[in-house]
């Protein structure tokens, strides 16, 4: 088999230099570790049972969610291995640890959950991982603003918990609720599954502390927003751990719906099923839910080979019922046929649920996911495009997509696609690429909540030009001159 191209921007493991398939073991021996007082000095300051070098916990966090790194350690190859992971309990401590890998010169990953698709929190060879997991409280709720804030290591299953008893939810439940963390979502953008009506990461977050790189801490105040020149929160945002570490967020949040409605519609097309979206959003109204299943994502979810488009309506019953008949109007306009609460039933028992892609790899095969964004004057076309282009790649065995995520503008389109190739790396190179290229010729975005990490970053001049390439370099040499945190994540450091 083979293994990572040079592109990927990790420091090589031994494993992945030659044919792969090395044994775990001989590259354990051989790998780079950072010095000794570095990882004395972060005991001093975390405690000693909050610093592990043990093998086994080394290679738990050698991995995050990247598909195709989950798929090379099935032969014994890592994308590479940390030094120590680090567990820090509070702020302070982070700080003390940044200070001392700047002096140390040591990098710095830091880790959410682990749920990352990009390779975002796999670390450089010999780096220290920072799993800020121990950092997991609920610090506040205030009612009357609507306003809760966490530490940015809580679970977001728990952060649903401690807010769901006390009758308010954040309304940010991504497929990876119970495995990704409030300071993963912020990190890379992130969308929940509810997002068209409670908005996306970015529209929630109203306040945060950082540590930044020098080790110094930075407060943003929550407040709904303000005139103070350009937002320093969006330097965050999708700062994939590479500007400094998110440790609190003061996040905005609903009282739990008190009626939820669901419906569904069969549509003879994809064209008429995104029109009736278009049309519905146009018209202001803004379900919770609202996602379009190609006929193959449809027959694998619901048994039915007909495109369907399902809707979730929910607040204050006066708000629900004008919404649900407006749907059902605008849907029946375009040719949608109901087909009542049963696909909004299975899909809401099966959202959680990671499919069988570990199944697949076990047997050979690859399995991955692509989420992109258009205007909705693009998005047939790219979803055309995308689906042709990606099943032209050698070794293709599936390749099937929906909508989700709607604006009025525009939507996010979610491909999924299955091979069983002789050559496993280039079968993924290539229909990434493909994918990657398809978006780009319709005019949409690379990513639109899944971020960049390691494996997207080569697509990145193409999508900011070679002025926005260089100018988040330029941030990210201003913020880290040492160039700790997160190498080889989003952008490469230097030219
Ligand atoms: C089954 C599955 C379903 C998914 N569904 C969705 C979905 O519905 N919507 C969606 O948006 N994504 C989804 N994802 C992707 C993933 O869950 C998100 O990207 C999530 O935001 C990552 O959070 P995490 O805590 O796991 O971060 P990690 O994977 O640990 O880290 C992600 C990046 O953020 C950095 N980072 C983490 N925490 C911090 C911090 N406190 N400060 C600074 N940097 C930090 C890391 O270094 C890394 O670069 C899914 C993934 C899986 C495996």
């Amino acid at each position: 088999m083979s293994t990572l191209s040079k592109d990927a921007n990790l420091e090589p493991t031994p494993g992945l230099k030659g044919k792969g398939q090395m044994n775990v073991k001989t590259w354990l021996s051989k790998r780079a570790r950072a010095p000794a007082a570095f990882i004395n000095e972060a005991r001093r300051i975390v405690g000693k049972d909050n610093v592990s070098a043990k093998e086994c916990v080394l290679i738990a966090y050698s991995l995050d969610y990247w598909m195709y790194g989950i798929f090379l350690s099935q032969y014994g190859d890592l994308p590479a291995l940390p030094s120590a992971v680090i567990s820090p309990g509070n702020p302070r401590e982070i700080q003390g640890i940044l200070k001392c890998a700047n002096k140390y010169k040591v990098q710095i990953t830091p880790f959410g959950g682990g749920s990352g698709v990009l390779g975002g929190a796999i670390p450089t060879n010999g780096s220290a991982i920072l799993n800020l997991q121990r950092m997991n409280s609920f610090i506040s709720l205030d009612e009357k603003s609507l306003v809760a804030e966490f530490q940015s290591g809580i679970i977001g299953g728990n952060l649903e918990l401690e807010l769901n008893h006390r009758g308010y939810s954040m309304g940010n439940i991504p497929q990876s609720l119970y495995c990704s963390t409030l300071g993963g979502w912020i990190s890379t953008r992130a969308v929940g599954q509810f997002s068209t009506k409670y908005g996306k990461i970015e529209d929630m977050l109203l306040g945060m502390e950082v540590v930044l790189p020098d080790g110094s801490l930075l407060n943003i105040r929550p407040v709904p927003r303000k005139s103070t020149g350009p937002s320093l929160k969006d330097l965050f945002l999708g700062g994939e751990g590479t500007l400094g570490i998110v440790t609190k967020a003061a996040v905005s949040v609903h009282p739990l719906p008190a009626l939820t409605s669901k419906q569904s519609f069969a549509f003879p097309s994809i064209e008429m099923a995104l029109e009736a979206v278009r049309k519905i959003l146009r018209a202001d109204a803004r379900p919770a839910v609202v996602r379009i299943f190609d006929e193959l994502e449809a027959e694998r979810y619901f048994g039915a080979k007909e495109v369907i488009a399902i809707f979730i309506s929910e607040g204050e019953p006066d708000f629900v019922r004008p919404e649900k008949k407006l749907i059902s109007n605008v849907a029946g306009q375009h040719g949608g046929t109901p087909r009542g609460e049963n696909p909004v039933e299975i899909w809401l028992k099966k959202r959680f649920d990671i499919g069988l892609g570990p199944v697949i790899m076990q047997q050979g095969g690859i399995v991955d996911t692509i989420e992109v964004v258009s205007l909705h004057i693009d998005a047939l076309s790219l979803y055309n495009d995308m689906i042709k282009s990606m099943r032209a790649v050698e070794g293709s065995l599936l390749v099937s997509g929906h909508f989700s995520h709607f604006y009025r503008e525009g939507a996010c389109l979610y491909i999924t696609f299955v091979g069983f190739p002789k050559d496993p790396y280039r079968y993924y190179d290539d229909t990434w690429k493909a994918a990657m290229e398809a978006t780009l010729r319709n005019n949409g975005s690379i990513s639109h909540h899944h971020g960049i990490g390691i494996w997207r970053m080569r697509f990145m001049e193409q999508e900011l030009g070679a002025q926005g390439v260089e100018l988040l370099r330029r941030i990210r040499s201003a913020f880290d001159p040492n160039g700790i945190l997160n190498r080889g994540k989003l952008v490469e450091n230097e030219r």
